[in-house]
């Protein structure tokens, strides 16, 4: 049966490259930023690697341009694809110190490899953050900051910026789950959540849900994980 697996604008310069739906059932949501210079947001299981970065040129622009990866914690679902991208085009990577190892090492628990039935081919991590934010410039004057989010993993980050009047919000794996294996945190969750509240996003770029817009909607996908949790 035909799928349509054709990349999704989400906002001016934002897109949605890689999803279960689009590239592989295993993949997180792959976002793309145009800054002039491309920045990814996570790479996907490492599967099909190969397919996200045809998406990108399906939408008219040049994977040769993709300058930075930002991994938004060590799942497999979203670092599997990270040593393509490095390889292939040289992009530079940029996660937390507390998630990097074991990216680098290849963990396949932390990972959640082996939960997936996977190998990780571990890149080397080039920029660790470890401030509670940070924020990247990027070539046309785009700034995206990375915010020390723990809970789903130590060292979770959620990454937003301003794209005209809207703030867009990925915020990845923010709905958990929470499990000891990963070095979950059910209260660094919650302040974490709270930090997101106060950012007021327009648009949220999940993990693996997709995308939810309004403020209002935002404010109220995150708020409902809150209660779920109950923390
Ligand atoms: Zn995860
Ligand atoms: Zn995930």
């Amino acid at each position: 049966m035909f799928r349509s697996s054709f990349p999704e604008k989400v906002t001016d310069g934002v897109y949605l490259v890689g999803s279960s739906d689009l590239t592989d059932h295993r993949d997180c949501s792959v976002y793309l930023v145009d800054a002039e210079d491309l920045i990814l947001i996570d790479s996907g299981a490492g599967v099909n690697t190969a397919q996200i970065a045809r998406n990108i040129e399906l939408l008219g622009l040049d994977p040769a341009h993709l300058s930075t990866l930002i991994l938004t914690h060590c799942h497999i679902d979203h670092v599997g694809g990270a040593a393509y991208f490095k390889e292939r085009f040289g992009v530079k990577i940029v996660m937390h110190a507390l998630d990097a190892g074991a990216v680098e090492h290849g963990d396949p628990v932390r990972t959640g490899a082996s939960w997936y039935g996977l190998r990780l081919s571990p890149p080397s991590v080039d920029v660790k953050l470890t401030e509670a934010e940070e924020a990247l410039s990027f070539r046309d004057g785009t700034r995206l900051a990375c915010l020390h989010t723990p809970g789903h993993t130590p060292g979770s980050l959620s990454v937003y910026g301003d794209r005209g009047e809207e703030r867009v919000l990925f915020g990845q794996d923010i709905h958990g789950p929470f499990l000891p294996e990963f070095g979950a945190d059910l209260s660094a969750w919650r302040r974490s959540m709270e930090a997101l509240l106060g950012l007021e996003a327009d648009i949220l770029c999940e993990g693996h849900f997709g995308v939810y817009r309004t403020k209002a909607r935002v404010r109220e996908y995150i708020e409902g994980y809150l209660e779920q949790y109950g923390v």
